[in-house]
């Protein structure tokens, strides 16, 4: 018997994927030619029933495809647990419907993550005492490449040990050359149409990582800080950032505060302030929360959204008074030079000192932006970037949800998107990193404006006739991930696009619901006119045994792959599956991988029993045994029964998603209804030769089936099982063995 011993996953996964990648069913085109036997529909059979033989030419639809396009896995470091579960979703759901004869794509994709690898990049360089601003820019961005050229191998082989069965000969990278054309000719079309400008606009800017980040990029963390109240002039003013208040020369009030009904919008005032006297105009705006403070306050146009939006609003000047590495500009007088935190408090003591500090409120709490990856305080600057107007292209995103054309799994995500939509703000798509798709324009620097230059022919402006300068900048990463769906199938023109768009699942994270999401539904609408995917399944984080998010420095990270080599991959794909429900996040825990490990040696021992009883029967008497001459006892019957039962279960749990139950109900049936009672049942039965066929077949009936269950979920020992089985119907692979119905 080959079966001899434990289930040795090490002896049996390469040899399996190997196995796989070579009858080449991966692809989607390979399956149509084998399993034709599929392509008959339910309305397909109605219709051919009733037609003679002699007549029958039986009428077959073409075949549906299933797709789901891989969210592209960041090329620059190892498969992590999360990926793991990208994984195991997506494989489940891709195999699944390989069975059951859908004509199935899952494209395998991997992605560049400009800013996301520029920073793992630069923290490599800092250990080894570098810095990416003593270096040039080719320099830097030729490093990077080989840099993720080598993790792309080496990802590319994590993603196989996963078992994921998807077509490799379609693998696409975000840099691949068609897809930065693609992505840069929609920067073009999307200027044309007048949803893509060039503006001065205030955005979120870090300071160590030296680059703008749009508003998804930033996260919020809740500080206490002092708040401050200063005279100025007749009023008081309220402030946590002194620092930026040098350049403040405008007053706001909301128009109805009676307290300030006397002052006039325009009206100037002479004051004493930080570095001597000004003079301050009132302006009155209903953006003033007259509950706060004292209900006025100054701006600081160049450093605050709220400021900005209201300096453009009445057309008022605005200045710089940080500079782009967080250091005060000589506007601060004798503070110039300075940092914001050494130069806080000494600002504070000079207004002090010259009778304007009112009092200190040492308990201030309040949200600030922070880089999502250095947690530096984002500094708002006004910077000339590209923006996507949002505000259509959002109302026509929400608009699909709303008319279900999308579903969400879960459906409460429905609402989260729906709120992202109704509050989309201009989106700055400029980023100052070499690592990334380039923005193919031209700058003025004589009219700050810019022109998009696919063919890179633009020497002069169109406005100004001054000399122009390409745009040093590349893409946001999410403006080209945005149009992964379309461009991963080759739109607009390739055969695929037009077989596989729309793809039916897009599955990821459920972090991504406002960074990612919203950005595919919005590129598809615009440029395909239709929405990328029917249906958004949305997984949870994977958390430590404890429940605790993973991270380097609590050293409780768990490596997807030392688990698959301690007790198997499939030991571990079911483990993150079962009881895991979409958007919640799940506990990683060993303890409970090593249990399954345990059933998968459940499922080898009972194999081995299965095949050693069936040794004296080969297919061909296989065959016999599933005609008359098998007499079935009531009983054998009722076990039949409830396995049918068990299928018709399980097949519409995975049309609902419900993958945590599904491989739940096969698991408990597999060890609790046919280890302990069925087998130990057919033990006398199989040693009297009256009953002896019935049982071999009964027996060998539910381990087939249960095995094409199993498959989704535990692929590799399913296979390596099956390719042992006496069946007459056998396909190549268990892969493309029909789901039992
Ligand atoms: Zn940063
Ligand atoms: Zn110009």
């Amino acid at each position: 018997m080959k079966l001899d011993g434990p289930y040795d996953a090490k002896q049996v996964e390469d040899k399996i994927y190997k196995l796989w990648e070579d009858s080449g069913f991966f692809n989607p085109d390979k399956q149509a030619q084998t399993n034709a036997d599929f392509t008959q529909t339910d309305a397909d059979k109605k219709r051919n029933r009733g037609v003679s033989v002699s007549q029958r030419k039986v009428r077959v639809s073409p075949r549906q495809s299933f797709t789901i396009v891989m969210p592209p896995a960041n090329a620059n470091g190892n498969l992590h647990a999360g990926h793991a579960l990208v994984m195991t979703l997506e494989d489940i759901m891709t195999r699944y419907k390989r069975m059951q004869g859908f004509k199935t794509l899952w494209l395998p994709g991997l992605d560049h993550a400009g800013f996301e690898t520029q920073v793992v990049y630069e923290k490599k360089l800092e250990k080894e005492g570098r810095s990416r601003f003593n270096m040039q820019p080719q320099e830097l961005y030729n490093e990077i490449l080989e840099f993720t050229l080598e993790n792309k191998k080496n990802i590319e082989s994590q993603i196989k040990k996963m078992g994921a069965s998807c077509d490799w000969s379609r693998l696409k990278f975000t840099l691949d050359n068609d897809i930065v054309k693609e992505v840069q000719r929609t920067f073009k079309k999307m200027y044309d149409d007048g949803l893509i400008y060039r503006g001065q606009r205030i955005v979120n800017w870090c300071s160590k990582h030296q680059t703008s980040l749009s508003d998804v990029e930033t996260e919020s963390k809740e500080k206490k800080d002092a708040f401050y109240y200063f005279k100025y002039g007749p009023f008081t003013i309220g402030t946590a950032r002194p620092e930026t208040k040098f350049g403040d020369k405008y007053v706001v009030m909301h128009p109805d505060d009676k307290r300030y009904a006397n002052y006039k919008h325009g009206q100037t005032l002479p004051l004493e302030w930080i570095n001597g006297p000004i003079t301050a105009t009132i302006i009155k705006d209903k953006a003033i929360d007259m509950e706060f403070g004292t209900g006025v306050m100054t701006i600081t146009p160049w450093h605050s959204d709220v400021d900005f939006e209201i300096a453009e609003r009445h057309q008022l000047d605005s200045q710089q008074i940080i500079d782009m590495r967080g250091k005060l500009l000589p506007i601060a007088g004798e503070f110039a030079g300075m940092k914001i935190t050494e130069a806080r408090p000494k600002i504070v003591e000079k207004l002090k000192a010259k009778g304007l500090l009112e009092k200190i409120d040492e308990n201030y709490v309040h949200n600030v932006p922070v880089c999502y990856k250095c947690e530096t305080a984002i500094e708002p600057q006004i910077l000339p970037q590209w923006f996507v107007k949002m505000k259509d292209l959002a109302k026509k995103a929400a608009d699909a949800v709303k008319a279900k054309k999308i579903i969400f799994i879960p459906d409460n995500y429905r609402k989260i998107f729906l709120y992202w939509m109704e509050n989309s703000i201009d989106w700055n798509i400029s980023r100052q990193i070499v690592w990334g798709i380039p923005i193919p324009a031209k700058i003025c620097d004589t009219c700050n404006d810019g022109f998009p230059d696919l063919e890179n022919t633009l020497t002069t402006c169109p406005k100004c006739q001054s000399t122009l300068r390409g745009d040093p900048d590349t893409f946001d990463t999410w403006f080209s991930s945005g149009q992964w769906p379309l461009v991963a199938l080759g739109y607009p023109n390739s055969k695929d696009f037009k077989t596989f768009y729309p793809t039916t699942v897009m599955e990821s994270g459920s972090d991504l619901i406002f960074k990612w999401i919203p950005r595919m539904v919005i590129f598809g609408l615009y440029l395909a006119k239709k929405v990328p995917f029917g249906t958004v399944y949305l997984h949870g984080l994977v958390n430590d045994a404890k429940g605790q998010k993973m991270s380097k420095s609590k050293g409780n990270v768990i490596n997807p792959l030392n688990i698959t080599e301690k007790y198997g991959t499939d030991a571990l794909r079911i483990g993150l599956v079962m009881g895991n429900t979409p958007g919640q996040s799940l506990a990683l825990d060993e303890n409970k991988i090593k249990g399954h490990r345990n059933f998968a040696n459940k499922i080898w021992n009972a194999s081995r029993f299965v095949l050693t009883n069936l040794a004296r029967i080969d297919a061909d008497n296989y065959a016999d045994l599933r005609g008359s001459k098998v007499v079935l006892s009531a009983h054998q019957k009722q076990h039949l029964k409830e396995l049918k039962a068990l299928v018709g279960e399980v097949t519409k749990l995975m049309d609902n998603y419900k993958f945590y139950i599904a491989g739940e109900k096969i698991y408990h049936y597999f060890w609790h209804t046919f280890c302990d009672k069925i087998i130990e049942e057919a033990k006398p039965l199989l040693a009297d030769s009256k009953t002896r066929q019935a049982t071999q077949y009964m027996l060998l009936e539910i381990l087939s089936t249960s095995l094409k269950l199993l498959h989704p979920f535990m692929p590799f020992i399913t296979e390596e099982i099956y390719q042992q089985l006496p069946l007459k119907d056998k396909k190549e692979c268990l892969m493309v063995a029909k789901w039992p119905n």
